[in-house]
């Protein structure tokens, strides 16, 4: 992936009264469902030439969406913009079964990248609405996600935004409910819905396994330990990008003076590193490495060239690839039939 040219040596070293550090989260960045939909779409590209189309953005980073229109994907936000008969990638975030229906009545060759551990919760919906539960669904309205998830169980799904939102649930049977989640929320906020849609509902039903996955909850408690050293916290990532979004608030919550987003380096302000010796800094799961680095250097012109990681776990999951694209052009298993760590350290090189 192509490196964005920094402006270096744009912020001062300004003193402070105590050294210089940074702390680095890890885990951070990739996850294993990003990696294989980034990989997804090139390899479509590799495989069928230019265009490839992709509904929505194929994860939620400005920078990664930027790189493969540059290779030739076209992002629409729906099957109706794409000429019949063209392939087209579902996003990690899912797809209703509506949508899936849509690009097959346009005869277009579908390549689902919809996250495995979305899938999983697609398949709670459909199976929990099989069985007449009633599902509480929690997440945030308009997110891609959640409109997939909602769209395998229509009549079924009741969409809980906030903890404010469960006062005001009106449900058919209280004795038959079952909660379920988005992926990417905030462990704390949403165990606290938990709590209340128990007190109001104390038969409600637990999903098999937790939603929010594995990547997001590693992510939050790397913050969380980092921010209780840090006065300042620089989140990686996009606007829309749920988990990012989520790691500035959880950095705030746990002891950060101050926490903020940004998608590039150049967006961090000098004002932020006043009086600051310890700056946190992590990514959502969407970031590749290669802007995080561009943060540190930026880091490193005002004097924080102390960095430290704060290692909380290691992951080492990986997903195989759509199915489609399992195989090469010649029908041979192709090399690259996983998403995953291998991948993302290749990614790192400058
Ligand atoms: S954040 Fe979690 S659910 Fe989303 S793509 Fe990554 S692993 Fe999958």
């Amino acid at each position: 992936m192509p490196r964005i040219p920094a402006v270096r040596n744009r912020l001062r070293d300004n003193p402070v009264s105590h050294p210089k550090r940074v702390l680095l989260a890890a885990p951070r960045g990739y996850c294993a469902g990003v990696d294989r939909a980034v990989i997804a779409v090139e390899k479509a590209l590799e495989h069928y030439g230019s265009p490839v189309y992709v509904r929505k953005q194929i994860v939620h980073n400005i920078h990664v969406v930027s790189t493969l229109e540059k290779k030739g994907a076209i992002f629409v936000d729906e099957v109706g913009e794409v000429p019949e008969g063209s392939h087209i990638v579902f996003s990690a975030h899912g797809v209703s079964p509506a949508v899936v229906q849509g690009a097959a009545d346009r005869n277009l060759e579908a390549i689902d990248a919809t996250c495995p551990l979305v899938t999983k919760v697609h398949r709670e919906a459909v199976r929990f609405a099989r069985d007449d539960f009633e599902i509480l669904l929690i997440g945030h309205a308009g997110h891609e996600e959640v409109e997939g998830t909602m769209g395998h169980a229509p009549e079924r799904t009741t969409l809980v935004n906030s903890p404010a939102d469960v006062a005001l649930l009106q449900v058919k049977d209280p004795d038959n409910l079952v909660w379920l989640s988005q992926t990417t929320l905030s462990v704390d906020e949403t165990m606290e819905t938990v709590r209340l849609l128990r007190e109001r509902f104390p038969n409600l039903h637990n999903p098999p396994s937790d939603d929010i996955c594995y990547a997001t909850q590693n992510r939050q408690v790397a913050i969380k330990k980092v921010a209780e050293e840090a006065e300042l916290v620089i989140v990686v990532g996009s606007a829309n990008s749920s988990n990012t979004v989520r790691l500035v608030d959880v950095a705030l919550e746990n002891g950060a003076r101050a926490a903020y987003r940004v998608d590039y380096a150049s967006e961090i302000r000098q004002e932020w590193l006043d009086g600051v010796a310890t700056v946190g800094v992590t990514s959502g799961a969407s970031v590749p490495e290669v802007l995080v680095q561009e943060v540190l250097d930026d880091l490193a012109d005002a004097g924080y060239t102390d960095v430290r990681q704060v290692v909380t776990a290691e992951e080492d999951l990986m997903f195989s690839l759509p199915k489609e694209l399992r195989k090469d052009a010649s029908g041979q298993a192709d090399s690259r039939g996983l998403g995953g760590r291998t991948r993302q350290l290749d990614w790192q090189k400058k």
